[in-house]
């Protein structure tokens, strides 16, 4: 027994467990083994602890001395928003290497995934009514949209283009127009909270394992397919025409001002996209003013510039990797981290800056704490999650082998586990068990130190959606902690209004706290976390949406 292991708070009836285990293990050995183990205590498993010394200090320096706010600025209002392969996403990436370094992180860089596709950014955006009644309109672009040819005017036309064979009405007649294609929105009144917390019950309907109940006889999805690739082909009959550009209600997150903007199809950042016009995302309640003047027969007179900028240097993208290197484990490897890109209507503070910057405060706390670490404690900052998680696709892929076939690398098997990051802000009040029941009574050691900051929870059920299904994926033990909601589902996600004051400093504060201790514990055990069986060999994750 080492000096560390010495100082390991062992306590109570769990220290009195392991001792009894330590001590009965040797005599037992002995009337199995002609030779007698020479060291058969290290062999021995010692049942999970908290190490209540290693706690406080963590505690200590999350909460007495948290940079974790600081970290979030830089990553929103000073380099924010960081679109994939984006000028943002670059620039905050060199600032994160940068401060990972200053904390003495060793071992920080990029490592390069791809090809992804063009970079892409929006320089100068204005959205202005000039008729019946002048007033500038709430917008964003879709990404990887093209920009207007400087300042342009045009009528607004209501259009109802819903199948191919709706093209030939509208032939001929859209040159120079800005196009709403769609309906106005119903925006119902808002009558619940914008923001909560998760109540007593609400845990407790959590641990619930879900069931699936399948499709029944007679069940119906609601609403008819879209015909494959008709999108592509709809932008391209508006270029065609020589649309000026398209508008679209930015519905999704409760409106009132928040709008909601993704991308483009996918085929639109590679390196040789289809024809499209510029593509303006609204608030609803302006669109739908607009549609109710277009469908009232007053002329609506826009004028518009975008300026969105292609940067394609480079199709590859890349995820930033930092390790603390073990001590007598130093092969192994417990992993932790959070995707850093994000979208680009915000500044993509919730989504997901927050679980970027409190993963790299736990890095920040491990290192201040001076904690002895026995495996290496690798942390990731993905890109290309909000496109489908296409940096922890490719790491693991690179790392730990193909999830089509199961074919797997020597370092699957030193990885002990990966905790995610990317629910929002909000307070970590326990940890989704991704239907892994053998980590149950680790984790509930682990968390039981935290009770006292609002973690209380274990729920059974896989979350998907974000990073850490990568790693699940191909069997590595992979978590995301269970978050209270806030309003991140409500306002903030995917929206215009993801910034700096979505995120709640105290909840982030404890919430690297959480992560830093759950990284260490796991990085001192004994063994690598258990695992669940293997995935079998499956058509290659491609999730119906992301975090
Ligand atoms: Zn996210």
């Amino acid at each position: 027994m080492d000096g560390f292991t010495r100082r390991r708070a062992l306590t109570g009836a769990l220290a009195a467990g392991w001792f009894a285990a330590a001590l009965a293990l040797p005599s037992a050995q002995s009337r199995t083994q002609a030779k007698p183990d020479p060291a058969p205590v290290a062999q021995a498993a010692r049942p999970d602890s908290a190490d209540l010394d290693a706690i406080a200090r963590i505690k200590e320096e999350a909460l007495q001395r948290s940079q974790v706010m600081d970290t979030l600025w830089y990553l929103t209002d000073v380099h924010g928003p960081r679109l994939t392969n984006s000028p943002g996403l670059k620039a905050a990436a060199t600032w994160a290497q940068g401060r990972l370094r200053d904390w003495s992180v060793p071992n920080v860089r990029e490592e390069t995934w791809g090809p992804f596709g063009r970079g892409w950014a929006n320089e100068k955006l204005t959205a202005q009514v000039l008729a019946p009644r002048p007033f500038p309109l709430i917008a964003a672009p879709r990404a990887w949209t093209p920009g207007t040819d400087g300042t342009v005017t045009g009528e607004a036309v209501v259009t109802a283009i819903r199948t191919d064979a709706d093209f030939a009405t509208w032939t001929g007649k859209l040159s120079g127009k800005v196009v709403l294609n769609q309906p106005a929105v119903d925006i119902p009144l808002l009558t619940t909270p914008l923001a909560r917390r998760f109540t007593d019950q609400d845990l407790v309907d959590l641990q619930v394992q879900p069931v699936n109940p399948g499709r029944g006889r007679g069940a119906r999805a609601g609403g008819p397919p879209t015909a494959a690739g008709f999108t592509e082909r709809l932008n391209q009959f508006f270029a065609r025409e020589g649309v000026v550009a398209t508008l679209e209600p930015g519905t999704g997150r409760n409106n009132r001002g928040t709008i909601l903007v993704n991308n483009a199809p996918a085929t639109y950042w590679s390196a040789n996209p289809p024809m499209m016009t510029p593509q303006l995302v609204v608030s609803s309640e302006q669109y739908n003013r607009l549609v109710r003047l277009v469908d009232g027969k007053v002329p609506v007179r826009l004028e518009l510039n975008v300026q969105n900028r292609f940067v394609g240097d480079s199709l590859d993208a890349f995820n930033i990797v930092a390790e603390l290197p073990g001590t007598d484990k130093a092969a192994e490897v417990v992993m932790l981290g959070a995707h850093f890109d994000s979208w680009h209507s915000g500044t993509g503070a919730a989504d997901n800056a927050a679980g970027s910057a409190a993963m790299m405060e736990a890095m920040r706390i491990l290192k201040a704490t001076g904690l002895r670490l026995r495996r290496t404690v690798r942390l990731v900052l993905w890109t290309g999650e909000e496109q489908g998680l296409l940096g922890s696709q490719a790491y693991v892929k690179e790392h730990f082998g193909d999830p089509v076939t199961m074919t797997l690398k020597p370092e699957h098997a030193r990885v002990s586990v990966y905790f995610n990051m990317d629910n929002g802000s909000g307070a970590i009040r326990g940890v989704y068990l991704q239907g892994n029941e053998a980590v149950r009574p680790i984790f509930a050691t682990w968390m039981e130190p935290f009770r006292s900051l609002g973690m209380t929870t274990m729920a059974i059920r896989s979350v998907a959606s974000t990073d850490h299904r990568s790693l699940d994926a191909i069997g590595i033990p992979a978590f995301q902690f269970i978050q209270d909601p806030l309003d991140y589902g409500s306002n903030a996600h995917h929206t215009n209004n993801d910034v700096y004051e979505r995120v709640q400093p105290e909840d982030m504060m404890k919430n690297a706290a959480i992560a830093a201790s759950f990284v260490y514990h796991a990085a001192v055990r004994d063994e690598l976390l258990p695992r669940k069986p293997l995935p079998r060999p499956q058509p290659q994750p491609r999730p119906a949406s992301t975090q």
